[in-house]
């Protein structure tokens, strides 16, 4: 097949590799001419321009940039596309987006790898991220169902975990899983810079190990990223921000009433529920 991205970024990258490795070929679009000429250097793509007329008669077209330039980029590619090529994106949120942009082009499908690193950037590409990843199909009713089997079809030849649900699922459940940790991580890395005491903040900062690396991790990622889930898919994420806000003033009720019988009993539940969840 002939692919087309738009974004040479770290995820744009990533496809780019998986796809040329599977043997179909690789065009793409970077805003600058040295992004081009590296993602060439790097095997990413077969060939790369700034000029998304490259892109005529591909057969899929994936968006690969920043959530905010997603519906802007398919505006300006689509006197470029062919009648027949299937759009998709990989946005991190799915609700705003795949209305804006079925309405500019019909034959655009909604997806999501869900797969990701803490560094960004074509740099950081790497073949096989999304093997044994979850990668999300979002399909609306009027969705032409030949251009979901493209997407499924390549999505399953990454060795990617391929699933289908409604936008506003996608948004309400990533809302959970992914945007609400980075919010949650994010504030506990706040409220331990509010440590007063210069020694005290030195003495955790060494005792920082494994517990304190997974729980910082995801508040610690890609600041752009972040802001952008929250952003377009502020809704559902403020739901789950209170959720959350009640569930940790009962914990800190708990503890400040000494309840230990109840803290335990949250917290075996918890170790229990966990492993299920996952
Ligand atoms: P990234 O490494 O920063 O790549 C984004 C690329 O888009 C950059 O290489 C940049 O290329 C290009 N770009 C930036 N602004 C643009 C604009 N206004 N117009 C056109 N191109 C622009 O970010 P990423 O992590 O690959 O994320 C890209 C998309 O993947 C996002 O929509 C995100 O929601 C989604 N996603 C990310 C992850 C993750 O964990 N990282 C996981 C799943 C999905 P130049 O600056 O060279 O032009």
């Amino acid at each position: 097949m002939d692919i087309g991205i738009v974004g040479l970024g770290l995820i744009g990258g990533c496809l780019g590799l998986d796809y040329r490795a599977l043997g179909h070929r690789v065009y793409g679009v970077a805003r600058r001419e040295e992004t081009c000429t590296a993602a060439i250097a790097a095997g990413v793509v077969d060939q790369a321009s700034p000029d998304q007329a490259i892109l005529a008669g591909m057969d899929l077209v994936v968006i690969c940039t920043p959530i905010a330039a997603i519906v802007p980029t398919l505006t300006a590619l689509v006197p470029h596309l062919a009648p027949h090529t299937v759009v998709t994106d990989v946005g991190s949120v799915k609700g705003e987006i795949v209305a804006a942009a079925t309405a500019l082009w019909p034959r655009f499908v909604g997806g999501h790898p869900m797969a990701g690193k803490a560094e960004v950037g074509l740099a950081a590409a790497e073949l096989g991220l999304f093997r044994q990843r979850a990668y999300v199909i979002t399909p609306l009713p009027e969705t032409p169902p030949d251009g979901v089997d493209i997407l499924d079809g390549l999505a399953t030849s990454l060795g990617a975990i391929v699933l289908h649900c409604a936008p506003q699922a996608h948004d309400r459940a990533v809302a959970w899983i992914s945007h609400l940790p980075v919010m949650v991580s994010t504030s506990l890395i706040q409220a331990c810079l509010q440590e007063s005491d210069p020694m005290v903040q030195q003495l955790a900062q060494q005792l920082a190990s494994s517990g304190f690396c997974d729980t910082s991790r995801v508040g610690g990622g890609n600041p752009e990223l972040g802001m952008m889930m929250a952003r377009y898919n502020q809704g559902e994420l403020l739901r789950s921000l209170r959720v959350y806000q009640n569930q940790l003033r009962a914990i800190a009720d708990l503890i400040e009433q000494g309840h230990w019988d109840s803290l335990e009993t949250l917290l075996q539940h918890s170790h229990d529920a966990r492993s299920k969840f996952l």
